[in-house]
């Protein structure tokens, strides 16, 4: 792949981005704006890693299923012309029945946010065309509160991840800010004070 056709691509955080408020993809991918990390964010994600490297040591999935790991990829670069899309996945691993990829957040809440889930199905099908192997599901463990949701991929799960790309896209070309239609979220949004400037 050329280095144009790289930069074309959109990275798949940018899906849970949208879910959780559009306006964000204006300022990352028109304004150039990122997101300062907090040390609140830096434990979070230092949590998530260290979670991550241990289920990578397990024989079976998450320490609580009865499901053998046939095998696994850490860390895994992939990046798909056909799909738009560009990301490192964390742990994807194969069972008896298919691809499986496991994303580790570090949150309390109690619900699966569709952010969280449309990313993984992204993660997922950019490992089955990597992998060559039929994606299963995609399983998201809360680690402060300790759910753990596993959701098999339909087809209507994979459409709406093509039909997040497309709208990210047509934000980044049509260069306009979206109108802002979250409120309950923004009071945990890194773009709060830049978004009330605008
Ligand atoms: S402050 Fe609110 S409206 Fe603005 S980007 Fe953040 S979530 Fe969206």
């Amino acid at each position: 792949m050329s280095e144009d056709d790289e930069l074309s691509l959109i990275p798949v955080k940018w899906i849970e981005e949208y879910h959780y408020c559009p306006r964000i993809i204006y300022f990352m991918g028109v304004l150039g704006l990122s997101e300062r990390e907090t040390a609140l964010m830096v434990e979070g994600r230092e949590a998530e890693e260290a979670e991550e490297e241990r289920e990578s040591r397990r024989s079976t999935l998450l320490a609580k299923r009865k499901e053998k790991v046939l095998g696994r990829w850490q860390r895994l670069r992939v990046c798909s012309t056909s799909l738009g899309l560009v990301g490192v996945i964390d742990l994807v691993v194969k069972t008896e029945s298919g691809l499986k990829v496991i994303e580790i957040k570090n949150t309390g809440a109690r619900r699966l946010s569709s952010g969280y889930l449309y990313q993984a199905v992204a993660y997922g099908m950019l490992a089955e065309e990597a992998l060559k192997q039929p994606l299963r599901s995609v399983i998201i463990h809360h680690l402060k509160g300790g759910e753990t949701f596993e959701v098999d991929v339909s087809d209507a799960l994979r459409a709406h991840v093509k039909w997040t790309v497309k709208r990210i896209r047509s934000i980044l070309s049509k260069a306009e800010m979206p109108k802002a239609t979250r409120v309950k979220e923004c009071w945990g949004c890194g773009y709060l004070k830049v978004c009330k400037r605008l």
